[in-house]
């Protein structure tokens, strides 16, 4: 299969490749398999092969490539800065081309473009959800009562609250002592994320919270989508192209109105900030359009650290807590964007905090393939996550992102930690509450 119309050359990676092997030691799945094959050099070398005709794109290299955890440990260390992570998100397009893509996942991306469904869905499994899970309230996790075609009864979950994020509030909250500020509109939107939408829903509650508690006009842009990450990580870029340009437009719609999008969400935010740039590579008016508007996209914690007084608030008015936590950081947060200070800042005002061996490994969430047909990667990942948070003896392990929530609540009670998980924002309010 020839490759044409891509972003970035195979053979001058593998050719930039010196083969130091830094990245090794790092990887994910080359910690997992030990196997050459599938460590970020040999994912270089074989796309080098791929590129020169030598590589037939069959079975056994879908296999393979489809093993890479997307968490960028490899491009960190890396002497040359290779793009591992993002040569292999575009050989992926390649496979689903070649492949397709599997039924279920078909499904899901369509309901991301469908949100008026998924409302009513999410809605359903709420309804009937205790019939299939068994709900522990307290983690936000539900374990299947059977095993399904997609998801092991092994395995825990997160399930579907009552009414989404996105329906439970109006789209404009007026502050109620706003400050005037020239220069500033003093006025944030949140984008939410599919997960926090559904799920973790009392994320996006928290944060609105906070956002009272510092008085600014919170504004909740109601047609917002998915941001497309799911898709991207799997190669399903019709998805992608749909996703990122509705919302584009959608966000040039209000975005002038507002000081900043804060997302409580590391891979949400790294999608919207980063990687619909990288996408729209070979699109240039709608990359343009993506790099306008993420100056004023950002992790939640990052931008209440450096543009409000949150700190000083936690310090004067905030309870101070009894609960060790110890934080984690996902790749998306730390080696994609940079954050990993301003969410222990905040937390070290009113917890005691805690550092775990190795904050920065992985924890193995992966994406949706890694979720379900490679799950056992998946499983073995988390293990090492879990045992060093055990070894914290924290109460709590927090991270700003739900992928990391669902792959290590699950960790946790696969190896018996009685540790709870909950984002850096709802611990924030949780220490502001009157
Ligand atoms: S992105 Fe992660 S799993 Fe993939 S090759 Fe790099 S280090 Fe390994
Ligand atoms: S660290 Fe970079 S240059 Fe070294 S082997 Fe890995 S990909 Fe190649």
């Amino acid at each position: 299969m020839s490759i044409n119309n891509t972003k970035f050359d195979y053979t001058k990676i593998s050719d930039d490749c010196v083969k130091c092997g830094k990245c090794k030691p790092v990887c994910t799945i080359f910690n997992i398999n030990q196997d050459e094959a599938t460590s970020p050099r040999g994912f270089i070398d074989l796309l080098g092969a791929y590129k020169r005709d030598e590589l037939e794109l069959d079975k056994t290299a879908k296999d393979i490539f489809e093993s890479c955890f997307l968490c960028t440990n490899c491009v960190e260390v890396c002497p040359n800065d290779l793009p591992t992570d993002m040569i292999i998100e575009q050989v992926r397009s390649d496979i689903a081309k070649k492949y397709g893509i599997a039924w279920y996942k078909r499904m899901f991306f369509w309901l991301l473009k469908h949100r008026k469904t998924m409302d009513l869905l999410s809605k359903l499994g709420w309804m009937f959800q205790t019939c299939a899970l068994k709900l522990d309230n307290e983690k936000q996790s539900a374990r299947p009562r059977f095993s399904l075609p997609i998801v092991k009864k092994d395995r825990v979950l997160p399930f579907a609250d009552s009414v989404s994020f996105l329906n439970k509030y109006p789209q404009n909250i007026p502050a109620k002592n706003k400050v005037e500020v020239a220069d500033k509109k003093n006025k944030v939107a949140i984008f939410i994320g599919c997960m926090s939408n559904y799920t973790y829903t009392n994320t996006g509650d928290s944060l609105v919270k906070i956002l009272k508690k510092l008085d600014l006009d919170i504004f909740i842009p109601k047609k917002q989508l998915c941001c497309g990450a799911p898709a991207y990580f799997t190669g399903a870029f019709d998805t992608v192209d749909y996703l990122a340009k509705t919302n584009i437009e959608y966000f040039e719609s209000w975005i002038d109105d507002v000081d900043a999008v804060l997302i409580p969400e590391a891979t949400c935010s790294a999608m919207i900030n980063q990687d619909w740039e990288h996408y729209f590579h070979d699109q240039p008016e709608w990359k343009a359009r993506a790099a306008k508007l993420s100056k004023k996209i950002f992790l939640a914690t990052k931008w209440l650290e450096n543009n409000t007084q949150l700190k000083d608030m936690l310090a004067t008015s905030g309870k101070k807590m009894n609960d060790v936590v110890t934080y984690h950081d996902p790749c998306h947060a730390k080696k994609m964007q940079g954050v990993w200070k301003e969410p222990r800042n905040l937390l070290s005002q009113n917890y005691v905090m805690t550092e775990m061996s190795d904050s920065n490994r992985c924890c193995g969430f992966g994406g949706v393939t890694m979720q379900t047909e490679k799950f056992e990667f998946a499983k073995a990942a988390g293990a090492p996550k879990a045992a060093m948070i055990r070894d914290t003896k924290a109460q709590i392990v927090s991270a700003e992102c739900s992928a990391c929530r669902m792959q290590i609540t699950n960790s946790l009670d696969t190896a018996g930690v009685d540790v709870k998980f909950k984002n850096p924002i709802e611990l924030i309010a949780e220490a502001l509450e009157d």
